[in-house]
């Protein structure tokens, strides 16, 4: 298939369903690189920039859980060759002069970070364009349809337990245990803490007891008291976050990695007695999603999927919407 002209799934109006189109993509300059999909799955993101939730341009082409194979390379992509298997995620390119960029952060870009399906065409398509540095090979042990949910899901749990040094000897809380939490679950139970996960769904508890968690308690409550070290939140639902920072000890740390529909208020009572931090998370730096890779190769931690033709995304999308994806959606390429 040539890449000047080739098939994707391109949503026009918002809130409407993905329709059959096609894309052209010119020779890559600078360190662009042409990647054509094998695999793309679903994240909660992709339903944002669909509902209309968050702005971005139509035509929209969703997509930023890829893995596939490089195809061309522009001349100044550097650390890659042609057939190449690579993953591409929520970012595929930075400014590299910024603030954030200068101190590494690339991921915090203020000036001019480029989303991989915000504004240019995502995964939902034969090819996808992403710069040469946020292109990851991706290790051999992982297949493509288990790789490509770490590339958005992984790294965004992966980056706060790095950050905040999680491992044995510390109690970890899982708030949502999908898409994201239940990789959380996961990644937080091979580096060695104790994972307590929280859902209102009490039928996920076997599931988030099989990733390593030793228990899954009612997100509705009782919530206990001073439970955990670190809490991550990986819901996108409006939760009465001063209850939340309740069940984080003293001088513990409640991350925000799912994006909640409104302002978050906590009552200061947590903030100054409890001196607890409240903070967010949005995905990784590069060296983070290398490290996340590498981990999850060598300690098995896999994503719960279930796959489906490319060509059916918008069965796909009707399924997270209404809650009925288990755990991931991997998309396949059929196009
Ligand atoms: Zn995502
Ligand atoms: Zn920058």
């Amino acid at each position: 298939m040539s890449l000047d002209r080739f098939a994707a799934l391109v949503q026009t109006d918002v809130g409407g369903p993905l329709a059959a189109g096609s894309l052209a993509l010119a020779p890559p300059v600078a360190d662009e690189v042409d990647v054509e999909v094998s695999v793309c799955s679903l994240c909660h993101s992709d339903l944002h920039l669909l509902d209309g939730d968050w702005s971005a341009p139509r035509p929209l082409v969703p997509g930023h859980e890829i893995v596939g194979r490089v195809v061309r390379l522009g001349p100044a992509a550097r650390g890659l060759v042609a057939g190449a298997r690579v993953g591409v995620g929520w970012q595929a390119g930075a400014c590299g002069a910024c603030e954030a960029c200068a101190r590494g952060s690339v991921q915090l870009c203020v000036g001019g970070k480029e989303r991989t399906c915000v504004g240019r065409p995502g995964g939902f398509a034969r090819f996808v364009r992403a710069r040469a540095p946020f292109c990851f090979p991706i290790p051999d042990a992982l297949d493509d349809a288990h790789a490509a949910p770490l590339l958005c899901a992984g790294l965004t749990v992966f980056s706060p337990l790095e950050r905040f040094g999680v491992g044995a000897g510390q109690r970890v809380g899982v708030v949502g245990c999908g898409g994201l939490g239940h990789l959380a679950v996961a990644f937080a139970r091979a580096r060695g803490a104790e994972v307590i996960a929280f859902d209102t769904d009490l039928s996920r508890a076997e599931l988030a007891r099989s990733l390593g968690a030793s228990e899954l308690r009612d997100a509705r409550g009782p919530l206990p008291e001073r439970a955990v070290d670190l809490l991550l939140v990986t819901t996108h639902a409006a939760l009465d976050f001063s209850a939340w920072l309740a069940v984080v000890r003293l001088e513990g740390t409640m991350c925000l990695v799912g994006v909640p529909p409104g302002p978050v208020t906590v009552d200061a009572d947590g903030l100054l007695d409890g001196q607890k931090t409240l903070t967010g998370s949005v995905v990784g730096t590069p060296a983070t999603m290398r490290a996340m890779l590498t981990f999850a190769s060598t300690s098995g931690v896999r994503p719960v999927i279930e796959t489906a033709p490319l060509s059916r995304a918008n069965d796909a999308v009707v399924a997270l919407r209404e809650g009925r994806a288990r755990m991931r959606i991997v998309l396949e390429q059929d196009l």
